[in-house]
């Protein structure tokens, strides 16, 4: 379970959501635009990064 609760889109204000990928990286994208952040192997990072431009 994540410590860090996702904040609303930075762009849209919809729901972002964890996707992991093939290679078992974790990004946090938006079920409503494109918006995405980098993928990484802890996902606690993307969802900083995704905090962060929040
Ligand atoms: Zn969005």
């Amino acid at each position: 379970m994540s410590k860090n609760k996702l904040r609303p889109c930075p762009r849209c204000g919809y729901k972002g959501y964890y996707e992991v990928n093939g290679l078992d990286e974790t990004r946090v994208a938006c079920s409503h635009c494109n918006f995405a952040t980098n993928p990484y192997i802890d996902r606690d990072d993307a969802a900083k990064e995704w905090n962060r431009r929040a």
